[in-house]
């Protein structure tokens, strides 16, 4: 494999971190700083979604090889946190610039493994990016306080520092993107790392890895293993680890938050969601009609943030036809090829699943407006395609609503209010996100106000905040304190020291122990 020698502005090889050495290329470790092969008897196949080819294979990296990554960590962290704060700021310049070079191959490596547009590839990687760029911003957001004179002769300053070894666990739907919320933010921080990526989609961690280190990231302040339920474990369970950052699904996120958090580590947990679109008959019809086919299909409903469910309010009900309309237009292909909207499922079993769930809404009695079950996507008949679908009529009691569908699925309910409307969102567990769609002002103010989620967007259908805030997705969606990326993110991979300093001119040394508390 070619490495990238010079910090130039050099494009990274596309079939990075795998080696060749049978006729299916396998992901290789990250361990201090080299790219490994694992020792393992256990793989795990990596497929094309749109195809269901296999195109590699990523080991569950063995006991041994998973404590070799946490020591390598451990040894880096003294040095790395002791690095001058704006030694490790260059290394960030250096990566940002490296990511922006490279986005196309990056967003290449997410199409083929993950199966999502292209285009929508390259925004992944965008999104990730805006974090790095802000990482780069750490002398101000590393700042301590200071309260001079708290008492004659006496200051009180604090120093924000690093934790020690932090650990990221990630899901498949933002192959970069997410990673880049957690290693970057707890690097800068004087953190070392220790990512398990998901293990359908590692090729993007690995490129990325290994343009940190031809940013001139030292050997072991980020190592990468590989594996599920074992590696999970480890990161929960071994003592060097102080922090674990997981986003993915819920069954998965609270299992992690309650074990991490028993081993006395601080867990930042991004789960599952139910995304409601409340559309007000006042709003801008073409625009929001369009917002919300976007919203619900784009990336084939694998987003966090989509917005998999629509409330119509009274005469806004008229509007369904024209959103079918709009939905059936998109089309259906391989995530490479021109013109695609949407993509295929990330593996068969996820579309078994959301076709059982399609099924479950007809069954209790929801109307299928628009099927996508049968979709025929001609060069790629094994895919794991599912069209865009919309289900009318929807109940919250039924298993469509109740369950996060993570697909090309737009279920649709009515309300006759606004009041209406936000008891039902209030009333559902997850607080993730959602938007309302109106022209009124007074509206718009009343739901951002009254309704129980942490990430609200007024005519904005996916309202992901920048990385100068954080995303704080609330109630069954998240576990933890503080969230990801932004000031939040910080606090994560920092605490606080804070010193208490008295300098006494030699006049006024004491004369006797002074044993009661000071007043
Ligand atoms: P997932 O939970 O299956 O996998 C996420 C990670 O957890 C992977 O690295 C996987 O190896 C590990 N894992 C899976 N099952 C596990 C288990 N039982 N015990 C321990 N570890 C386990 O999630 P996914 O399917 O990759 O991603 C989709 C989910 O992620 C959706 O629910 C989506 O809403 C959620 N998500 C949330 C956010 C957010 O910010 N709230 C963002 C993206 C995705």
């Amino acid at each position: 494999t070619t490495l990238i020698r010079s910090l130039s502005r050099t494009k990274v090889p596309f079939q990075f971190g795998r080696m060749c050495y049978s006729s299916v290329p396998t992901t290789k470790l990250f361990i201090d700083g080299k790219f490994i092969e694992s020792k393992t008897s256990e793989w795990l196949d990596i497929h094309n979604p749109a195809t269901n080819e296999v195109i590699g294979r990523v080991p569950k990296a063995t006991q041994e090889e998973m404590l070799a990554a946490v020591d390598s960590c451990s040894r880096a962290f003294h040095s790395w946190s002791d690095t001058s704060i704006l030694a490790r700021q260059q290394i960030f310049l250096r990566y940002q610039l490296l990511i922006k070079d490279n986005i196309r191959e990056l967003a290449k490596l997410i199409t083929q493994e993950q199966g999502k547009t292209l285009a929508d590839a390259e925004g992944d990687v965008f999104r990730g990016l805006q974090v790095v760029e802000h990482t780069c911003s750490i002398t101000s957001l590393m700042l301590g306080e200071t309260l001079p004179s708290i008492t004659k002769d006496m200051d009180t300053y604090t120093y924000r520092l690093p934790l020690g070894v932090c650990a990221g666990i990630t899901p498949f739907n933002f192959p970069a993107m997410i990673p880049l919320w957690m290693f970057p933010v707890a690097m800068v921080c004087g953190n070392t790392y220790l990512l398990k990526p998901s293990e359908r989609v590692p090729g993007c961690a690995m490129l990325l890895a290994k343009m940190l280190q031809d940013s001139g990231a030292p050997d072991g302040t980020l190592n990468i293993i590989h594996g599920q339920h074992a590696a999970v474990n480890f990161i929960c369970d071994h003592p060097a680890i102080r922090a674990i950052s997981f986003v993915g699904s819920n069954r998965a996120g609270e299992y992690i938050y309650e074990r991490g958090s028993i081993n006395g580590k601080r867990v930042q947990s991004n789960m599952g969601a139910k995304n409601h679109g409340v559309v007000m008959p006042d709003a801008n019809k073409e625009n929001t009609l369009n917002q919300l086919v976007g919203a619900a299909f784009g990336a084939a409903g694998q987003r966090c943030m989509a917005l998999s469910t629509a409330i119509l309010v009274g005469e806004a009900q008229s509007w369904l036809p024209d959103l079918v309309q709009r939905a059936k237009a998109l089309r259906v292909n391989a995530g490479d090829q021109p013109g695609a909207d949407v993509g295929p499922l990330i593996s068969p079993e996820a579309r078994t699943r959301v076709e059982s769930l399609i099924q479950s809404g007809v069954d209790e009695g929801a109307s299928l407006l628009l099927d996508g079950r049968k979709v025929q996507v001609k060069g790629y008949e094994k895919g794991n395609f599912v069209g865009p679908t919309i289900l009318g009529n929807v109940t919250p009691q039924m298993k469509c609503y109740t369950e996060e569908i993570f697909g090309p699925v737009l279920v649709v309910l009515q309300a006759d209010s606004l009041d209406e409307a936000i008891d039902l969102v209030n009333k559902n567990p997850y607080g993730n996100g959602t938007a309302i769609f109106t022209t009124n002002g007074a509206t718009a103010r009343k739901y951002t106000h009254e309704v129980d989620v942490g990430q609200v967007g007024v005519n904005v259908p996916i309202p992901v905040p920048l990385p100068m805030f954080s995303f704080t997705g609330s109630r069954a969606s998240f576990r933890g304190d503080t969230n990801f990326y932004g000031k939040q993110g910080f606090q994560f991979y920092t605490q606080i020291k804070t010193v208490t300093s008295q300098w006494k001119a030699e006049d006024a040394t004491l004369k006797s122990p002074a044993v009661t508390m000071p007043t």
